[in-house]
């Protein structure tokens, strides 16, 4: 686990995501937090069960786990977690960052690095308001997004919530895991959009084509 000499503040940033599977986007993205926010390291944290996924069938964790660490292993920056693909329960994100408190005390900077689409629905989150109390959010938009939908959603509220929430805008987010399944379970090249390591997983364990979909 990331650790900091001489007892000063540790910044860390938890990229959560479910990363089925990880692609450029998200290591651009992770890169760009890391310089834009002075981080010490960013620690990948592949959802378990994720609490509101019941629209698909998502890969199995291990599956994920794996994928996300031959992507990022090549990075001294990077790191990943299996707290919550272990975690009997729905991974919600305020108990993930309960635990970084428990193992690394209050001397501690959190960010939690996600999409700005995630986090639409943040009012419904467990424990929200802790959450934003307790880490700021750096929520990666695509090309073009706008704020709107996010401050229809909040009304009242938005410019309470926007004071813990960094917008950062990566163009390599044009890359979606949505997409790269679609690709596969059409035939089609998964090339440069995702390491090689992980192209080469996803062939080798026939992932996302079209007898493995629902
Ligand atoms: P998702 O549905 O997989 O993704 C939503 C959008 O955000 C997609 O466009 C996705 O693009 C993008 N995205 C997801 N993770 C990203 C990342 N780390 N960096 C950049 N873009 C990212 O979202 P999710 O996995 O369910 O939720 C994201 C995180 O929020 C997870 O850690 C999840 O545990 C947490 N969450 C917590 C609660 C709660 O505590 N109640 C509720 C919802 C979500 P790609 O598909 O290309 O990745």
């Amino acid at each position: 686990m990331p650790k900091k000499r001489n007892g000063e503040r540790l910044r860390l940033g938890i990229m959560g995501g479910t990363f089925d599977p990880i692609h450029l986007g998200h290591l651009v993205t992770a890169e760009e937090a890391c310089q834009q926010f002075n981080l010490d390291h960013v620690v990948f944290m592949p959802s378990g069960e994720p609490p509101h996924k019941d629209k698909r069938k998502v890969t199995a964790a291990e599956h994920r786990y794996l994928m996300t660490m031959l992507a990022v292993v090549a990075n001294p920056k990077f790191t990943l977690s299996r707290l919550e693909i272990e975690s009997k329960q729905p991974s919600y994100t305020v108990d993930t960052v309960r635990r970084f408190y428990e193992l690394y005390g209050d001397n501690l900077t959190l960010y939690f690095i996600t999409g700005a689409d995630a986090i639409l629905d943040i009012t419904t989150w467990k424990d929200y308001k802790e959450l934003l109390e307790r880490c700021s959010f750096i929520a990666t938009s695509r090309p073009g997004y706008s704020l709107q939908k996010l401050q229809e959603l909040l009304g009242s509220a938005f410019s309470v919530i926007m004071r813990h929430i960094h917008l950062l805008e990566v163009p390599a987010m044009a890359i979606s895991s949505t997409e790269i399944r679609r690709r596969v379970a059409a035939g089609k090249t998964i090339r440069y959009l995702t390491p090689r390591p992980v192209e080469q997983y996803i062939y080798k364990n026939r992932l996302y084509i079209p007898h493995s979909l629902d």
